[in-house]
């Protein structure tokens, strides 16, 4: 198996971009030094010692089809105007056994504790569960709290469904660590992080976060009764007896697809999985991610035993409220015009825009070009000092900055409702093969646009040798990506962004 700390989706690319100056000298074909595998959330923790068990799979047991028509939400008012409903396609409920569920018109349905509905209503400020949260929910909290596997869109609120599963399973009169919650990167554990002690503000519940530090973290006993982090760092915790898993009740795993992928962090996730059980067997274990492709669905269905679980076909997961488009380049010179007279003109106008690129090198070429343009840009990858990436998605987060350049360790989970435009500034590839895209990386960057069903853009931006993958993810997704006629017209681009209902 992989190993965590050497498996990558970051530094992917064999051609690194390389623009060195503006207007000049531009390398149509990039430079061919190839930037060394690394983790795809640049986990820098060193690796665990021992080697990871899948002896847990079981036979997936006989399921049963529920009926989802059923647990459709009744439209009665909608929560805002603007938004459009997150999910419109069908999400495939199955359940391992006769237990009743129905789904959650109201927070209220859901036998939340007064100090929870009140952190819900007035600290988060929704109004009604969204779809997967009034189907989920309730198979999270209702006894025997079985497993979960579930997939749902970007955007839909899978955060609020495993944050309120960890808030109810925790005895807030018990000060020992009572539910995990694991992610790919910093940024993420940090997110979810904010999410749930602003949900906890009124139950007295303590959450801290499990990621690297520059220091190595001391032995002192956790007390906080969630903990949120990186599979490196948990680990790290368990191993030196700084985390005891004792009194663990509940084990979630956020984008869960790429924590088991053999790619991901799989052998980390399953020696947490393996010692949990070990010390607390009757952990419930929930599973979210927008993508779980068929390799990763099947492995997870033989290490989670006894589980419900809710399904979106691959077809049904574009975001209908995101309008893809792509612009065809001559050079890179071409794809910096582009950013630079396009989306700095157009998109501040309209909100937050994040511009993938596949590599940290490319990365930090595009940031050079930017600036020495004039414009001002942020930039945020891996390869930077932790306090530095912590400031740079805090000023983000803040409004403080409009354009994130990114490498794909903000590809995932990312949640600012703002950002209306992402840009690939190149496409994401499968590691080591230049032909073949990353189809689950591509959805999940089309996902940082369009929360919760709010409107928005991508444009891909492709030289010549970037046409094919573009067609295969068009294909995958059996959807058809809108071009811009040219990359050089402003009109082109003005054209594109109404009809994305963003100007
Ligand atoms: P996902 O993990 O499914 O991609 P998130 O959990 O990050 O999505 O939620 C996306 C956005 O939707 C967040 O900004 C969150 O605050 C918002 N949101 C989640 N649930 C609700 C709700 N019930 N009502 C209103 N907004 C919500
Ligand atoms: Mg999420």
């Amino acid at each position: 198996m992989a190993d965590a700390t050497d498996s990558a989706t970051e530094a992917t690319s064999e051609t690194t971009n390389a623009v060195e100056a503006p207007e000049a000298t531009f390398k149509t074909k990039q430079s061919q030094e190839a930037e060394p595998k690394r983790s795809w959330g640049d986990e820098v923790d060193n690796a665990p010692d021992e080697e990871p068990s899948a002896s847990t799979a079981s036979e997936e047991k006989v399921v049963s089809e529920l009926n989802v028509e059923g647990l459709t939400i009744e439209e009665e008012e909608k929560i805002n105007t603007f938004l459009d409903e997150p999910e419109d396609s069908n999400v495939t409920a199955v359940t391992s056994d006769k237990t009743p569920y129905t789904s959650a018109k109201t927070f209220e349905d859901l036998n939340l504790s007064p100090e929870l509905l009140k952190g819900i209503y007035v600290e988060m400020k929704f109004q009604k569960p969204s779809k997967i949260q009034a189907i989920s929910l309730p198979m999270i909290l209702t006894p025997p709290y079985k497993n979960l596997i579930a997939q749902a869109h970007n955007g839909s609120g899978k955060t609020t469904c495993f944050a309120l599963g960890m808030l109810s399973r925790v005895d807030p009169k018990l000060k020992a660590p009572q539910a995990l919650c694991i992610c790919p990167t910093r940024e993420l554990a940090i997110q979810n992080l904010q999410v749930v002690s602003k949900m906890a503000k009124y139950t007295g519940i303590s959450s801290e976060c499990a990621v690297p530090e520059e220091f190595p973290p001391s032995k002192i006993a956790v007390m906080t009764q969630i903990v949120i982090g990186t599979p490196g760092t948990i680990r790290k915790w368990m191993t030196i007896g700084k985390l005891s898993l004792r009194f663990m009740n509940i084990l979630v795993f956020d984008e869960a697809d790429h924590m088991l992928d053999e790619d991901g962090f799989r052998d980390y996730s399953l020696r947490i999985m393996r010692d949990i059980r070990k010390s607390s067997a009757h952990c419930q274990v929930l599973l979210f991610s927008a993508t779980f492709n068929d390799t990763v669905r099947n492995f997870v269905t033989r290490i989670v035993e006894d589980y419900n679980k809710l399904l979106v076909k691959k077809e049904e997961l574009s975001l209908d409220s995101v309008k893809q488009y792509k612009v065809y380049c001559p050079d890179e010179l071409a794809k910096v015009m582009v950013v630079r007279d396009r989306i700095f003109e157009l998109g501040e106008k309209m909100g937050q825009t994040i511009i993938f690129v596949s590599t940290k090198r490319g990365a930090s070429d595009l940031h050079k070009a930017l600036v020495e343009l004039g414009y001002d840009v942020s930039t945020i990858q891996g390869g930077l000092d932790l306090g530095v990436r912590d400031k740079i998605v805090k000023e983000f987060k803040d409004g403080l900055t409009q354009v994130l350049i990114s490498t794909d360790v903000l590809a995932r989970g990312f949640d600012q409702q703002q950002v209306n435009l992402v840009i690939n500034y190149d496409l994401p590839k499968k590691f080591g093969m230049c032909s073949e895209p990353d189809y689950e990386v591509y959805l999940h960057r089309v996902g940082r646009a369009g929360r919760f069903g709010r409107k928005g853009a991508v444009f891909n931006l492709l030289m010549a040798d970037e046409t094919a993958l573009m067609e295969k993810i068009e294909k995958h997704f059996g959807s058809h990506v809108m071009e811009v006629p040219s990359w050089n017209n402003v009109e082109d681009f003005k054209v594109a962004l109404k009809t994305a209902g963003l100007l």
